[in-house]
């Protein structure tokens, strides 16, 4: 996923090194070339190059009078270098893929410790593989201010700017299983942040419909989703106290802020059978996290699990 979304991003060359040129001291003056070879150098627009090295590349150009020839020549060599440039840009997506690898398997085995120490609430078989393997292959470093491995993997919420945090690895892997959600299943998400629970979420379900309500997190989190090739999330800007009627009903539903009670349009838009897991509790205190399960139109069954800590909910004034 996230490769082939990396290979359809238009390149950032702001911050590269451009690519070198032919250089002036070493082309010979015009006059001392046989024709064919009465080329100018060109110069190469940059591109995205952090992480391989500066490639030297020497390019003729055809001036008359043997344009024929050299505009051949210099097709040609067009022709090998954006081959060159494709191996180039996969070569960094491939790098870029391969980053910050350590890091997420560590962040795993320290989810696995955390579900064996509460086999009590989980039940003997933890977390299940499905959600840890999602956690394992979604891009965490991706979603965060500054990218870096060590801040993205440790075991602890991330600051994501605008005040608020992703939670804690082991936090978005629990609630991504007390969720309960099989593979043609639609989830909402109230409390988009980063995108980062939306991106897990998304690898293990049809579609994901996720609110936020802070418009620069929910276009930094839609952009980086895009970028990734999460095409089966929709983020939306918004008060999730409503839900999302148009894109539901759900079949689970992830609350990723902490309110004291739970907002009654999304137990509409739960489908039957379906489960919300959100923190219940005032803002200033620990919360607990809760699953309710919708067990009859309007019957539903409440389970809290661990005490957690989330950033408040808030309320649109419309
Ligand atoms: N799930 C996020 C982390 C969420 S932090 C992630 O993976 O990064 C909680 C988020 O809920 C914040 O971004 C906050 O702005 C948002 N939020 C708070 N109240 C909200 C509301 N009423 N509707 C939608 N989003 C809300």
């Amino acid at each position: 996923m996230g490769r082939s979304a990396l290979l359809t991003m238009p390149l950032d060359t702001s911050s590269v090194t451009p690519l070198l040129t032919t250089k002036p001291e070493s082309v010979p003056p015009i006059s001392s070339l046989p024709p064919a070879r009465r080329c100018v150098p060109l110069a190469l627009p940059p591109l995205a190059t952090s992480s391989v090295p500066p490639l030297k590349i020497v390019v003729l150009l055809a001036t008359p009078p043997d344009s024929t020839t050299c505009v051949f020549g210099a097709y040609t060599m067009m022709k090998k270098l954006l081959l060159l440039a494709f191996v180039v840009v996969a070569s960094e997506a491939m790098a870029q893929d391969a980053q910050c690898v350590p890091e997420r398997a560590a962040m795993v085995e320290i989810i696995r410790a955390y579900a064996r120490s509460g086999a009590s609430l989980l039940g003997p078989q933890g977390i299940s593989e499905r959600v840890l393997e999602a956690v394992g292959q979604t891009e965490r470093h991706r979603f965060i201010p500054g990218r870096s491995c060590s801040v993205a993997y440790m075991d602890g919420p991330v600051l994501i700017g605008q005040g608020q945090t992703i939670s804690q690895p082991f936090i978005v892997a629990l609630m991504t299983d007390l969720a309960a959600v099989k593979f043609d299943d639609t989830v909402l998400e109230v409390g988009t942040g980063s995108g980062y629970q939306a991106a897990v979420l998304a690898r293990v379900v049809r579609k994901v419909c996720t609110v936020e309500i802070i418009p620069p997190l929910a276009e930094a989190a839609a952009k980086v989703l895009r970028e990734l090739g999460y095409d089966n999330v929709s983020v939306k800007v918004g008060d999730g106290y409503h839900g999302w009627p148009e894109c539901g009903p759900f079949d689970a539903m992830i609350v990723t802020a902490a309110l004291g009670h739970v907002p009654p349009p999304l137990i509409e838009q739960l489908k039957v059978g379906g489960r919300l897991v959100m923190p219940l509790g005032p803002a200033d205190a620990p919360q607990q996290l809760t699953v309710i399960e919708k067990i009859a139109p309007s019957e539903t069954r409440m389970r809290s699990t661990i005490l957690v800590h989330f950033v408040p909910f808030t309320r649109s004034q419309d």
